[in-house]
């Protein structure tokens, strides 16, 4: 296993979780910096996560 030198997430801001990608500068789990958060059947839970 190779270690993870180059970080590919960071801190998201709006769900907290470590979905925001550095090069597109995007949330994978939320599409933080969109206004909208992206929608799923499942992110339905976790929007009460928050
Ligand atoms: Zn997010």
């Amino acid at each position: 296993m190779g270690k993870f030198k180059t970080p590919t997430h960071a801190r998201c801001r709006r769900c907290g979780r470590r979905s925001f990608h550095y090069r597109s500068r995007r949330c994978a789990h939320c599409g933080f910096p969109d206004p909208k958060w992206r929608k799923y059947r499942w992110t339905k839970s976790l929007k009460e996560r928050t």
